[in-house]
């Protein structure tokens, strides 16, 4: 099939339909032979078209548009108007042989041609004179070869009458055979030939100026998607780069963070056991102790004497009692739990490459400047790092209270019953709480710390060991506490992602126990 290549979508694309000349077949590339108009305005020759139709339909062969024919070997309509100028153009161009010597004249010497309009065909000069000599053809219309067309189109093929007038209604020209026989309404519509031809090129002239807009629309439009897909290449690559990159940093970033962590459990682990086999080589060694001094008691009662037993007996109970008041520590130090809050610390480091908790337009995804945005108060809330070089009284008292008080204030304020709220409610109940038994272990821990300074007293190791286990307690209590918040703020992130969270306090009182424990 010669349309073949046209099916391939480049070719279309590569069209350049100023170098199509209009009268050339796209398929053939020959000047149309009664040129066949599809649905799609594309038009090809006849033969061009014949053998593509398949149930009634022909599809164009440049752009694949159905067009509807009838019958099996039908095909679409003739483009009259093509037709006309391919004739017209067949006239200029071509020889135009005599239908009687066979002569062949250029048109262009119009004076040596004639076209005989009764006999439908062209004539030489001298032929002219041969055939239409006798007196039978001297009612013959014979008018010079280019004239021909023109002459065929002025009289009405009906009437023989010349036109006269067109019908804007019909669109058909009129003699004046058809205007009399015409109703009488449908000739408010009639006016006379000249002036129809000019509103008709009027006409024509504002139709070509819209196809002529479309034309450069059509244009602009076609520059648009070359280099769209232009674009569409350049951004792809770019949208690949930035995921191949994104995913890099974030395997760097969590190996970076599982050393860490693998770092920060072994560390915990080693202090822990550290811790607990100290206790537990304290306590193994308290054992004998104890036993060698009840083996001693039951051998000093049955063999000492009264005499003996009030000489040495308190003695050995002012030593008894003095090594029961010994500190022991029986209970462990220690919790076996490893926490390294891997959870949320993986989640952590990933959240300023994700922008996770920002509602950003995919567009300025991957800004450094939305991404410190987002870390500044993270890092912040969660390290705190220069919470040890602060005097700790300015700490607890003012600074971290005021923003504290501030931030869920605003929130408990917005009135509604929110699982915020609620969570804000819980988290102020705990921290009050925690903070009144702080402020109360500080108390102790000065008014130690006075008796030693002031008054060289021996410290109470009871009253101690009291302050130490129960700064202990509420050490775990904050551990949990803090672990608790961290969930929670991952949760209500991921929630409600424009409100900034608060959970200050929590990180900073390990270090007020620490301190208050000395
Ligand atoms: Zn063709
Ligand atoms: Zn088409
Ligand atoms: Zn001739
Ligand atoms: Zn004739
Ligand atoms: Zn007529």
């Amino acid at each position: 099939m010669a349309g073949g290549i046209f099916n391939s979508l480049d070719y279309q694309c590569n069209v350049d339909c100023t170098n199509v000349h209009p009268l050339v077949c796209h398929l053939c590339h020959e000047q149309y032979q009664s040129p066949c108009l599809l649905d799609c305005y594309h038009i090809f020759c006849a033969r061009c078209l014949r053998g593509r139709t398949s149930d009634s339909r022909l599809s164009c062969p440049l752009c694949g548009y159905p067009s509807t024919v009838k019958g099996i070997n039908a095909l679409p309509p003739e483009d009259r108007l093509l037709k006309f100028l391919v004739d017209n153009n067949a006239d200029t161009e071509e020889t135009v042989p005599c239908a009687n010597c066979e002569q062949e004249c250029n048109k262009n010497d119009t004076g040596m041609m004639y076209f005989c309009n009764t006999c439908s065909q062209p004539l030489c000069g001298a032929c002219r004179e041969l055939t239409h000599k006798a007196r039978m053809f001297s009612h013959h219309d014979i008018v010079s070869l280019a004239q021909r067309t023109k002459a065929k189109h002025r009289k009405c093929p009906l009437h023989k009458e010349p036109y006269i007038l067109f019908s804007t209604e019909n669109k058909s020209m009129l003699c004046i055979k058809c205007f009399r026989d015409m109703q009488v309404e449908s000739r408010t519509h009639c006016m006379d030939i000249e002036t129809a031809y000019v509103q008709g090129c009027e006409m024509l002239d504002q139709a070509v100026l819209v196809v002529k807009e479309l034309q450069t629309s059509a244009r602009e439009a076609i520059l648009l998607l070359r280099s769209m897909i232009g674009e569409v290449c350049l951004n792809v690559e770019e949208e690949e780069n930035a995921i191949c990159s994104l995913f890099n940093s974030l395997q760097e970033k969590l190996a970076e963070r599982k050393k860490i962590l693998l770092k920060a459990a072994q560390s915990q682990h080693e202090e822990k056991e550290r811790a607990l086999k100290e206790q537990l080589s304290h306590l193994t060694a308290l054992l004998p102790t104890l036993q060698v001094h009840l083996v001693t008691c039951s051998a000093f009662l049955s063999s000492a004497n009264k005499f003996e037993f009030l000489d040495m007996g308190y003695q050995l109970m002012e030593r008894l009692k003095r090594i029961v008041k010994l500190p022991h520590r029986l209970k462990p130090v220690q919790s076996s739990k490893i926490n390294t809050d891997y959870r949320s610390e993986f989640a952590r480091c990933l959240e300023p490459l994700l922008l996770l908790g920002q509602r950003c337009p995919p567009s300025v995804a991957g800004s450094t400047s939305a991404a410190t945005r987002l870390q500044s108060p993270l890092s912040m809330s969660c390290r705190s790092p220069s919470l040890s070089e602060m005097p700790l009284e300015s700490v607890l008292g003012r600074r971290m209270t005021s923003h504290r008080n501030i931030c869920t204030k605003v929130l408990l304020a917005e009135g509604r019953e929110t699982p915020f709220t609620e969570h804000c409610r819980n988290y102020e109940n705990s921290y009050r709480t925690l903070q009144t038994d702080i402020q109360n272990l500080k108390d102790q821990v000065q008014e130690l710390h006075r008796d030693l300074t002031k008054h060289h007293s021996i410290i109470n190791t009871d009253k101690m060991g009291e302050i130490l286990d129960r700064s202990l307690c509420i050490d775990s209590q904050i551990t949990s506490q803090y672990s608790t918040v961290e969930t929670m703020r991952v949760m209500f992130e991921e929630v409600c992602q424009v409100l900034p969270f608060v959970h200050t306090s929590f990180s900073i009182c390990p270090l007020s126990v620490s301190s208050a424990s000395h």
